[in-house]
């Protein structure tokens, strides 16, 4: 630090100097700014050199510090030293490289809430409601003559019953993140020529699918990621699902079917005009129907009845009701507070919801050494999310995926 700036820095105050090289030569002039342990983002001693910027001038500044001694940092190496060093918990480190990758505000703003705490401080509340009950349980194990008859008391039951509760709670909020954060996919099949390719077109506002009138145009399945009030979402344009001898087309096919089973929902499409038809069978729920074509029918473009809508997609019609009907189908809910929830916390809120069960039918059953146990399984699992009991493989496969210098 005193051989590139020529003085010793004061702690947390920004001050202007030249960065110079070892022989004396000025590289450039900017801000620098010393953060000494612990107070500072990794816990340890950091030094800031912010710089006009440019390729060529920052790459000199950086190899002037690597002669120092310096190394460049691996992906996410900082946010994990701030990890190591107690500076966050694992959800919070997380959230830091949900923040940076968000798609949408909605998403960082999800990400910004786990980040500050919220997530963790729920699911520490979470874990310390089990390890209340299971310390009443093991001293009623261990001094079965005075508490024993509690145990299978309603009062037991209810504080069980509560702490699942409040599991489902924090689940569907980091479901909601979740949806948000990595967004959803969504599939429009039907016969060709019902106006697939135009429906996509119109929800894009441009024109990106191609749309003309001889069946089996949209030959291959066509990706557009979209951002619907702000929950990212994939619409995959299908071919049709006829048969057909035409190799290029069949193979179409085939990628629609494997479309269909992966999405979280179909928008089925018909001609208003036609007689209903029922979905292929290789669609799967949730289903919306949607009758394109309105104009031509004349109906009123809108909400028919839950699941279907009727709209006419070459004049725009009936799209924003639609629009809602497609968020509400992949599970989002407005105003819901979420979470950045990761599968990693999912999977283990629903493991903690499972074992609650269980503990509960234990309960009843009159067995409390088994509750016991599965509480204490509950708080390792509880512990995993907030990097309290995790392995140095899980460690190193959520930090390998951070950006470099995060
Ligand atoms: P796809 O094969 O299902 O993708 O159908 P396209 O989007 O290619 O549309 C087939 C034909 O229907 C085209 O000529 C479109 O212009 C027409 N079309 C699509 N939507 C509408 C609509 O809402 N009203 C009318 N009148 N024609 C439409």
């Amino acid at each position: 630090m005193v051989s590139m700036l020529g003085l010793q820095l004061k702690a947390r105050v920004a001050t202007f100097h030249e960065f110079r090289t070892g022989s004396g030569h000025t590289l450039d002039s900017g801000i620098a700014l010393f953060f000494p342990a612990p107070h500072s983002y990794t816990g340890e001693d950091v030094l800031e050199l912010h710089g006009h910027g440019g390729r060529v001038v920052q790459q000199m500044i950086v190899e002037e510090v690597l002669n120092l001694g310096a190394r460049l940092a691996n992906p996410g190496e900082f946010t994990q030293r701030a990890f190591l060093n107690g500076r966050m918990d694992l959800a919070e480190a997380e959230a830091v490289a949900d923040l940076i990758n968000s798609t949408s505000r909605l998403a960082a703003r999800a990400a910004a809430k786990s980040l500050t705490g919220e997530f963790s401080k729920a699911v520490k509340t979470l874990d310390r409601e089990v390890l209340d009950l299971r310390v009443f349980i093991e001293g009623a194990i261990d001094f079965p003559e005075d508490e024993i008859d509690f145990i299978g008391e309603s009062e037991v039951q209810e504080q069980l019953e509560c702490i699942r509760q409040n599991v489902a709670d924090l689940l569907l909020k980091s479901e909601q993140g979740e949806v948000m954060l990595r967004g959803t996919t969504v599939v429009i099949a039907g016969e060709p020529n019902v106006g697939k390719s135009s429906l996509l077109n119109a929800l894009v506002g441009e024109e990106r699918a191609i749309v003309t009138d001889i069946p089996g145009t949209t030959r291959d399945t066509l990706d557009v990621d979209l951002v619907l009030d702000g929950l990212p979402i994939t619409f995959i344009d299908t071919a049709g699902l006829r048969m057909s001898d035409d190799i290029v087309e069949k193979a179409g096919v085939q990628r629609t079917r494997e479309a269909l089973q992966n999405a979280s929902g179909t928008l089925w499409m018909v001609d208003d005009a036609s007689p209903d038809k029922e979905p292929d069978e290789a669609v799967n729920d949730p289903i919306l129907e949607v009758r394109n074509k309105c104009d031509l029918t004349e109906r009123e473009p809108g909400i028919v009845c839950e699941l279907t809508y009727r709209i006419s997609a070459k004049n725009r019609w009936g799209l924003d009701e639609l629009k809602e009907g497609i968020k509400t189908m992949v599970g989002f809910r407005e105003g819901e507070d979420a979470f950045a929830g990761r599968p990693r916390h999912i999977n283990a809120l629903k493991r903690t919801n499972t074992l609650l069960g269980r503990a509960k039918e234990e309960l009843v059953a009159n067995s409390p050494e088994i509750v016991a146990d599965l509480l204490r399984e509950t708080h390792t699992t509880l512990g995993e999310i907030v990097g309290e009991t995790t392995t140095d493989e899980l460690l190193g496969s959520i930090f390998s995926r951070f950006c470099i210098g995060k």
